[in-house]
C-alpha cells in the first residue's frame, strides 16, 4: 500500500486576504515501511532536532481505481481515521531550500502514525464538517474542521487518480490545519476526531 499525503490544504493559517486557493494540490507520498508500529513509542531520530506533529484526516480506500471522477469518488472510501505525519521539519528545510525531494523528512521509519480507531464515513453526518484536534500533554495544540480544507476529500482523490492508481489500502493524509509544532521526548500526544478518541502515542 501507499500512503500518499496533501501539503498546505488548509486556509487557517493564511490571512483572509491571501485566503486564495493555490493552483493545485502539494502532493507527496509515504513510503509504507513509515508506518509506526501499533502501540508503539514514537522514537525522536537522531538526524533532527526539530520533530514536527502535524495531525490530518486519513481516508482508506477500498477499491482499485484511476482517473476518478469528483462525483463517484465518494465510492472509493469507507472509512475516515485520523494520523500524525511526522515530519522532521530542519531536514525538510534544508532539503527545500536545495530544491531536493523531503522524502528523509517524512518518509523515516515511524514517521507515519495511523489512529487504531476508523469511523465508518455513513456515521458521519457531514463529512466536510468535522471537528479535529491534537492535545499534547493534554494541551489542545491544533484544531481544525475539514471545512477548512482547500481541496475536499473527493476533490482530493479525483486529483491524485490522475498520476497513482489508487489500490485497496492506500491511505490519504489529507492535510494539516495551522499550530504545527515541536514534539519533546516524553510527550503524550491524542487526536481526536470530535469527541471521539482515535489515536494516543508516547514519544521516546
Ligand atoms: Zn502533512
Amino acid at each position: 500500500m501507499k500512503i500518499i499525503c496533501i501539503g498546505r490544504n488548509y486556509a487557517s493559517h493564511i490571512s483572509e486576504l491571501q485566503n486564495e486557493k493555490p493552483e493545485s494540490p502539494v502532493v507527496f507520498l509515504k513510503p509504507d515501511s513509515s508506518i509506526l508500529p501499533k502501540n508503539q513509542a514514537f522514537v525522536m531520530p537522531a538526524f533532527s532536532n526539530e520533530i514536527n506533529y502535524e495531525v490530518e484526516v486519513l481516508v482508506k480506500i477500498k477499491k482499485v481505481g484511476k482517473h476518478i471522477q469528483e462525483k463517484f469518488a465518494n465510492t472509493y472510501y469507507d472509512e475516515i481515521g485520523l494520523g500524525i505525519d511526522f515530519t522532521a521539519r530542519d531536514l525538510q528545510s534544508k532539503l527545500k531550500a536545495a530544491g531536493l525531494p523531503w522524502e528523509k523528512a517524512k518518509g523515516f521509519d515511524g514517521a507515519t502514525l495511523l489512529g487504531s480507531k476508523w469511523l465508518d464515513k455513513s456515521e458521519i453526518e457531514n463529512l466536510n464538517q468535522l471537528n479535529f484536534r491534537l492535545e499534547r500533554n493534554s494541551e489542545i495544540v491544533q484544531n481544525g474542521n475539514t471545512s477548512e480544507m482547500l481541496w475536499k476529500i473527493d476533490e482530493i482523490i479525483a486529483y491524485v487518480s490522475q498520476f497513482f492508481t489508487l489500490k485497496i489500502g492506500d491511505i490519504i493524509f489529507t492535510g494539516t490545519p495551522a499550530g504545527v509544532g515541536k514534539v519533546e521526548p516524553n510527550d503524550v500526544l491524542n487526536g481526536f476526531i470530535e469527541n471521539e478518541q482515535i489515536f494516543t502515542v508516547n514519544v521516546k
